[in-house]
């Protein structure tokens, strides 16, 4: 059943930001940890030197391990033979350019958050300094991790659903319906700073996700688009709430939703892909289940664990059907992928199955490329696809 754990020493990981009080640091040390992929042996956990180093204690980190800063990090790091195999970047969106490229130019590999950068220029310049320099990075986009995504996607490449007319995609999100960025939480106060956080309110912090997982599981790629952007919450510089038309080439067309508002709506990720012949429905809060309807009118759920899944989806699953895996399974996936595709690049040879169809910097460039997109296409004059109803 598992084809992920590994009787190998894990990789050794370095982690920048995720201290204490941080939210997906710690979604990351318990994915790199699941499967002895990786292990946190080093970190400048946060932007307060001094809490960094406690929250290193509380880890249990060697002190001569942590760091003031990304920089004090490097300079340690590099002098050591047994030096951390990639870093973790899991700081706000304006920093992880200087820190990526710093990291790499100093020659190790990196596993980035997503959006990967706040502006599309540094996007750019950070994927041609991974291809210059050899290094491997790897960005977090979550939803990539699911087995049933997997699944998906090879279905769609097998031509299971015949050719893809329609994508739908959603991600919504309740956690900012009110103006808590002004009340004192962290996490949002950085979100609705354009000059941290980059161009796109709730498109760059999710709608990259969706725009990902859409082109992910469909494999269709972006011709055009048109955008509509809203800001809900009085007083925010950034979108909230975003409507996007996708037009695909070859044909197909899409609709990605994705908002901060929208009340009910814990983390609703939902993907549709609609073909000739069938379709398919993944919801993130129902994850271990794909839902196929086909022409002749039959529907079945598809479960994880079935026995005729594919290769790449079974290499990422750890139990048998009935036990809910979900989320951070999800994410250990990515950090076991990151690991096999960084192992066999050392030693020079394909990856297995876990190592391949991972997010990379190039679908990260992607994401900041669609989010500059959408907001170059929101802001422009006389919107002209808004037709006045006459009655
Ligand atoms: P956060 O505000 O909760 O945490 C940020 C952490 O970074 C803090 O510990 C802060 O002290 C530290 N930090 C800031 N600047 C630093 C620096 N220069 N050096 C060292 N540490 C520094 O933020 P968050 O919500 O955890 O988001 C962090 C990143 O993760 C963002 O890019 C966000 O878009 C992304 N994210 C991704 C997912 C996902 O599903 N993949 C989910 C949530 C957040």
């Amino acid at each position: 059943m598992t084809t992920n754990s590994s009787s190998q020493m894990p990789l050794r990981l370095g982690m920048v930001g995720g201290g204490n009080g941080a939210y997906i640091g710690n979604i990351h040390r318990i994915a790199a940890r699941q499967d002895r992929a990786w292990a946190l042996v080093a970190g400048a956990f946060d932007v307060d030197a001094a809490r960094g180093h406690a929250f290193a204690a509380s880890e249990g980190l060697d002190r001569t391990r942590s760091y003031d800063d990304f920089k004090a990090m490097i300079a340690g790091e590099s002098s050591r033979e047994d030096r951390i195999d990639a870093v973790a970047i899991c700081t706000p969106n304006f920093t992880h350019f200087p820190i990526a490229k710093a990291f790499l130019e100093a020659g190790f590999d990196v596993i980035c958050e997503k959006p990967l950068t706040a502006t599309l220029e540094d996007a750019v310049a950070l994927e041609n300094l991974v291809r210059s320099s050899g290094r491997f990075m790897g960005v977090t986009y979550t939803y990539s991790g699911y087995p049933m995504i997997h699944e998906a996607k090879h279905m769609v490449a097998t031509g299971q659903l015949g050719k893809i007319r329609t994508v739908q995609v959603e991600y919504p999100l309740e956690w900012m319906a009110t103006a808590i960025e002004t009340k004192g939480n962290a996490q949002a106060a950085w979100r609705t700073d354009p000059k941290k956080n980059g161009r796109g309110g709730s498109i760059g912090d999710i709608g990259t996700h969706a725009y990902h997982l859409a082109g992910f599981v469909s494999g269709l790629k972006l011709q055009s688009l048109t955008a509509d952007l809203a800001t809900f919450v009085e007083g925010r510089a950034l979108d909230d709430n975003a409507h996007v038309m996708l037009r695909y080439e070859g044909g197909a067309r899409g609709l990605l939703w994705s908002s901060q508002v929208a009340l009910g709506s814990s983390n609703g990720v939902r993907l549709r892909v609609f073909g000739e012949q069938a379709s398919l429905t993944w919801f993130q809060e129902q994850p271990n289940e794909l839902v196929h309807a086909r022409l002749n009118g039959r529907t079945e759920i598809i479960k994880r664990g079935a026995d005729d899944l594919s290769e790449g989806a079974k290499a990422r699953i750890r139990t048998p059907p009935g036990h809910p895996e979900g989320y951070l399974e999800a994410f250990a996936n990515l950090y076991a992928g990151f690991a096999e595709a960084i192992r066999a690049k050392r030693e020079g040879r394909e990856p297995t199955a876990i190592g391949r169809d991972i997010p990379t910097a190039h679908d990260g460039l992607k994401g900041v490329a669609f989010v500059d997109a959408v907001v170059d296409c929101a802001a422009a004059a006389n919107q002209p696809w808004f037709t006045p109803i006459a009655v």
